[in-house]
């Protein structure tokens, strides 16, 4: 029994299956205690399931580390609140369910919180959270979120959130696995951060019974159930090409010598620290938003100073591209973005909040400046969902108003790409982010399942898209860099064909230094050229994904 779906990080892996546990649904409204149980009974149930909860939570977070470890901090303390437990036990006192009790009484805490704003309104996903689970313990069934374990296990779900994946700890999770998403979704973009083989849409892998023994290939998207001796040795050899590829020599270059900076993709200094240390040569995109995804509020400018600091001061000398935020979409910031809209990858997003939240740039941008002065990092400075050559003008006007020197915007809708030239006029650089560019050239959300296929940066109308930001640099005269910063830049294969497309510098995430750094050694720039054309050729995504592999033996030794 196989299932295939799109794989979107390499490894080769065995282990046996967890299926995230579904969402926990809501108790009925008004669902009244059973005629059978007193109020005493069900207020001593309660009571006793919120300090299991706790409990349990109190243990994972002993061995979990940093933002983590505070979620589960919280939320433990969060579950036994005796004002959250004194509400519920007035509502069971009034003939309420316990679960419904609970439920009700945590809506009220949540909303309190909430109205109170700044780092209370915050805790207020902490209640809804703890109300899951101390419900999902009444009910006895398991609990919502990655599940425990002592053993190592391959985590298997319909997709992920970005929160499930806050305390997923690569210790424990060794494979990812979803029957959901797509290639440039969140699930991928997490499971490549944490180095974790991982396959997405892959139709059917849900029906798979927790512990079945199953062999996952993350470089060719398939999950094999009772793996045999082939799969044992490909595992084997898997285990070994990983540990080779863990280092980069910090000095991304063809085979020829043609120097092509291999920068990371950072979330907040946590992230920069590691990047840092795996040999990335800066930052090609640091994703403020991810800085803040938990607030309710504007950050203020002390609060992000602090946090773009840590970033810059782990890059002392090099260079540091910071991305002002993209909220909206799949990543909405409740300052910023409308949660009601119809149709958000195509509404308020990115930079366009500045049309409707004047002033947030603004003070991001001082906030920025100021963290720069104090530091050594060379700050450029970029903005998201760039659509015209105007737009560009004016967040360049922006940047220098705040005394940044080097603006730059991305290139992630069609139009911009079509019209580089003028936009590179107006600003210093551009950086395209592929995952964007695909779903708005293919039309296709990056998110869903059904449309992987069409998700791909092998597209050819995506290749095309890159060819001619870089036809429009170069038409612009002043040799104005064009990066790349969206997930393309980690699949080893694209890197070479980016390369020869004329492309700059390559970010991605640090786990994939090794890899793209190795490859990209092992072709000179003409043949990367070469391969570009190979690839502007091919008829659609999979033959040019087949046929650049083909030139390209080393991938398939080194099981990339
Ligand atoms: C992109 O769209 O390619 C990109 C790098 O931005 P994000 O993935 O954060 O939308
Ligand atoms: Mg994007």
């Amino acid at each position: 029994m196989e299932y295939t779906g799109v794989g979107v990080s390499p490894g080769r892996i065995i282990g046996s299956v967890r299926q995230m546990p579904h969402p926990v649904s809501e108790p009925p409204v008004g669902e009244r205690l059973a005629a059978d149980v007193t109020a005493e009974d069900a207020s001593a149930a309660l009571r006793t399931a919120s300090k299991a909860v706790q409990a349990s939570l109190t243990a994972r977070s002993v061995g979990a580390q940093g933002a983590g470890r505070e979620v589960l901090e919280a939320t433990a303390l969060m579950a036994s609140d005796p004002m959250l437990i004194k509400a519920a036990v007035k509502l069971i006192t009034a003939g309420s369910s316990p679960e419904r009790a609970i439920w009700d009484a945590a809506a009220s805490v949540a909303e309190m919180l909430h109205n109170l704003g700044g780092y209370m309104a915050e805790r207020a996903t902490d209640v809804l959270d703890v109300r899951s689970r101390i419900v999902a313990e009444l009910r006895g069934v398991p609990a919502p979120g990655i599940p425990l374990s002592d053993t190592p296990f391959i985590l298997v779900a319909e997709d992920l959130a970005p929160a499930d994946t806050a305390t997923l700890d690569p210790a424990n999770v060794i494979a990812l696995v979803t029957s959901s998403g797509g290639p440039q979704s969140h699930t991928a973009i997490i499971a490549r951060a944490l180095g974790l083989p991982a396959v997405v849409a892959a139709v059917g892998v849900t029906a798979v019974t927790d512990g079945t023994l199953v062999y996952v290939d993350g470089a060719a998207g398939t999950i094999a159930v009772g793996p045999g001796a082939d799969e044992v040795a490909a595992a084997k050899a898997w285990a070994a090409t990983a540990a080779a590829l863990t280092v980069f020599d910090g000095n991304g270059r063809t085979s020829d010598g043609h120097l092509v900076p291999l920068l990371s993709n950072v979330g907040g200094a946590a992230d920069a620290v590691k990047a840092a240390a795996a040999g990335a040569q800066g930052v090609g995109l640091l994703r403020t938003e991810f800085c803040f995804l938990d607030r309710d509020t504007e950050p203020t400018i002390d609060e992000q100073v602090a946090a773009y600091r840590g970033v810059f001061d782990a890059f002392p000398g090099m260079k540091v591209v910071l991305r002002t935020l993209d909220a909206g979409a799949d990543k909405p910031l409740p300052f910023l973005t409308d949660a009601s809209e119809p149709n958000p990858a195509l509404g308020v997003r990115g930079y366009r909040t500045d049309f409707t939240s004047p002033g947030v740039l603004e003070r991001q941008l001082q906030a920025v400046a100021q963290a720069a002065e104090g530091s050594d990092a060379d700050v450029w400075v970029m903005a998201p969902m760039i659509s015209t050559a105007d737009e560009a003008g004016d967040f360049a006007a922006l940047c220098a108003a705040a005394g940044l020197k080097t603006p730059g915007v991305m290139v992630e809708v069609p139009s911009a790409a079509l019209t580089s030239e003028a936009i590179l006029k107006r600003v210093d650089f551009v950086s395209l982010g592929t995952n964007d560019l695909t779903q708005y050239a293919m039309a296709a959300d990056r998110q869903l399942g059904p449309l992987a296929a069409l998700n791909t940066p092998w597209q050819p109308a995506v290749l095309q898209l890159v060819r001619l930001t870089v036809a429009g640099a170069l038409a612009e005269g002043h040799g104005k860099p064009v990066g790349v910063c969206g997930e393309a830049a980690a699949d080893p294969a694209l890197a070479v064909v980016l390369v020869g497309l004329g492309v700059a510098t390559l970010s991605m995430t640090a786990r994939a230094l090794s890899a793209v750094g190795t490859v990209l050694a092992s072709v000179t720039l003409a043949e990367a050229q070469k391969l570009a054309a190979v690839a502007l050729a091919a008829p659609n995504a999979n033959e040019a994904r087949a046929s650049v592999r083909a030139h390209l033996p080393i991938l398939e030794e080194l099981g990339l």
